[in-house]
């Protein structure tokens, strides 16, 4: 029987999941600290497979909501995720050694301005909640003992309350700037988010030779920042 045939040769490295834009920018210094260059920028190529300086690593760049799944089924060896995002993957088949401290901000619950969210939740009110979080919000609210009707949004959630989706958000904030920008406010604090660096369960026990010593520099990078 003849070899099946395939179009590109394996390629035997270690693979690194990012997203573009911050997680990207962020992850930048730490490839660095590892003597690793990316050969392209995933902000203005637009290759989906970026090389790098070592003919071992190469760099895939997926929507930040699909890092945890190409790790996961090892399409990837190593990826970075936030913690938002893993929350809501669940962290089947991902082993997560490390904090990296990077694309820091928190998940909170948004109102807006002058919308009276304690009185609301006193007299049981059952709010109306937009989010891209579904699994972390349903938790916190279950946590609370509110009866919520949550809304699938796959982004812009400042625009549900604005335009009658929703009495409420959770989403991810930073500086605050944009909740401000749309009359809405921070009413409570879900919890911090930072992202991690994740990997394969499967790569990390039979490539640990090739792994270890990158998390180790990662480690050390992230402690020196
Ligand atoms: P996509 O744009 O592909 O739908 P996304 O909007 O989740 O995905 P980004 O906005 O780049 O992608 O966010 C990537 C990650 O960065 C998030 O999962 C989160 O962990 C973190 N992040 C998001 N918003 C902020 C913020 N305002 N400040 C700091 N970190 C953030
Ligand atoms: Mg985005």
């Amino acid at each position: 029987m003849s070899q099946p045939q395939t179009m590109t040769a394996p390629f035997t490295g270690i693979t690194i999941a990012l997203s573009k834009g911050r997680i990207f920018q962020d992850t930048r210094p730490l490839l660095a600290a590892a003597g690793i260059e990316p050969a392209a920028d995933p902000e203005c190529s637009r290759e989906l497979i970026i090389g790098t300086n070592r003919a071992d690593v190469r760099l895939v760049i997926v929507r930040a909501s699909d890092v945890p799944t190409y790790v996961q089924y090892g399409a990837a060896d190593l990826g970075v995720a936030g913690l938002d995002v893993l929350l809501e993957h669940g962290g089947d088949g991902l082993y997560q050694p490390l904090d990296l401290q990077i694309a820091k901000c928190r998940m909170m619950v948004a109102v807006p301005q002058g919308f009276d969210y304690q009185a609301a939740i006193g007299r049981g009110a059952r709010l109306r909640v937009a989010t891209k979080y579904i699994r972390t919000a349903s938790e916190h609210f279950a946590a609370k003992g509110m009866h919520v009707d949550l809304i699938k949004l796959y982004g812009s959630m400042e625009l549900a309350p604005l335009t009658g989706l929703g009495d409420a958000i959770v989403d991810l904030v930073s500086s605050g700037g944009t909740l401000r920008a749309n009359n809405l406010e921070a009413v409570e604090h879900i919890r911090d988010i930072s992202s991690r660096l994740i990997v394969n369960v499967a790569a990390w026990k039979l490539q640990r030779a090739r792994i270890a010593p990158l998390l180790d520099i990662f480690q050390g990078a992230v402690q020196a920042a």
